[in-house]
């Protein structure tokens, strides 16, 4: 298994996760995503591991640059199953695919954190969501966020994941909000597994409140992946205002797709504003940059918000209907 988290920033994705696939007796060949991507590639070309783990924008990168870097496409290194969490993504539909076409494996998702332990979520070959893995060390309830009532477990049912750890001494964690809001599935999977089944759609820290519409710039990921080849893939949402609540129109910078002409920027915007408005029910300013125009994904998670405007490129349309508009 190769391993393409960080090894050294954050946490779950360095040292656990090394000793999390030694216990199962496979071989972590111990790169780490700091040491960029050409290392990661050269490894896999040497090694040809069966399965990488890693961040799900990252694993795209590497495959996008593999011809270039080793004159190899990733498809070829015969890699069979990628690992992916630490930032949404991999339960994501318009990512999940892409990392799956381009590198012909099947992805799979995780989900913890370091309150508790390390992975408390993961999903079988069954690919329908992510089950609880660790239900003798960790009660899971959800709850309504602001209400704090509980939710029920019924598929289709939205909250966020509140656990108490049932082990621990001396610090006992009880009803901890871990700020992950999800979706709960069916847990009814061929695997044979039981317990809860949940797919993960964004953290307490992204979301955003647009006009009193709760909304995760994950969800406007996918809008704009499937919008590939047109637009790149890359988004970022701009929430230039105090907090995470707004009354106004938001904006969204997305990348253009390498092949397509900023000719076409104004039918693309009109596209994606409808795409948006179609799938989410939120009006959107949408402004396109050229595609690399964002940073490339590294060791660290990707931010798909901003804070403020960066400096578009001389001659970057924006909507007339939306720029300047205040509350509305
Ligand atoms: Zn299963």
């Amino acid at each position: 298994m190769l391993h393409a988290s960080s090894l050294s920033k954050g946490f779950v994705g360095g040292l656990p996760i090394f000793h999390s696939i030694q216990y199962m007796g496979a071989v972590d060949v111990p790169i780490g995503a700091d040491a960029g991507p050409d290392r990661l590639l050269a490894a896999c070309r040497d090694t040809r591991p069966r399965s990488i783990v890693g961040m799900p924008n990252f694993l795209i990168h590497l495959a996008q640059i593999a011809p270039d870097i080793i004159g190899m496409s990733a498809r070829d290194l015969g890699c069979e199953c990628l690992v992916v969490g630490g930032e949404p993504g991999g339960g994501t539909p318009a990512i999940r695919q892409r990392l799956e076409e381009t590198w012909g494996a099947t992805a799979c998702e995780m989900m913890g954190g370091t309150d508790f332990g390390v992975i408390y979520w993961a999903e079988c070959h069954e690919q329908r969501g992510m089950h609880m893995v660790v239900p003798d060390h960790i009660r899971v309830e959800s709850i309504e966020p602001g209400t704090g009532a509980a939710i029920t477990t019924r598929p289709g049912a939205v909250g966020e994941l509140v656990y108490t750890a049932l082990e621990r001494q001396a610090s006992p964690v009880r009803r901890f909000c871990s700020g992950d809001h999800v979706e709960m599935l069916d847990d009814r999977c061929g695997c044979g597994r039981t317990g809860p089944v949940v797919r993960c759609f964004g953290r307490t820290d992204d979301m955003l409140i647009v006009r009193g519409v709760n909304l995760f710039p994950s969800a406007i990921q996918d809008v704009i992946g499937r919008m590939r080849p047109r637009t790149s893939g890359v988004v970022r949402v701009l929430a230039d205002f105090a907090g995470h609540s707004t009354q106004r129109n938001l904006t969204i910078l997305v990348e253009r797709g390498e092949q397509a002409s900023p000719d076409d920027d104004e039918v693309l915007q009109r596209e994606i504003e409808r795409r948006v408005r179609d799938a989410l029910v939120v009006k959107m300013e949408s402004v396109i940059v050229p595609v690399g125009f964002f940073e490339t994904p590294g060791a660290k998670k990707v931010a798909l918000t901003l804070r403020e405007m960066p400096e578009l490129p001389a001659g970057t349309r924006r909507d007339p209907a939306y720029a300047g508009r205040g509350e509305a």
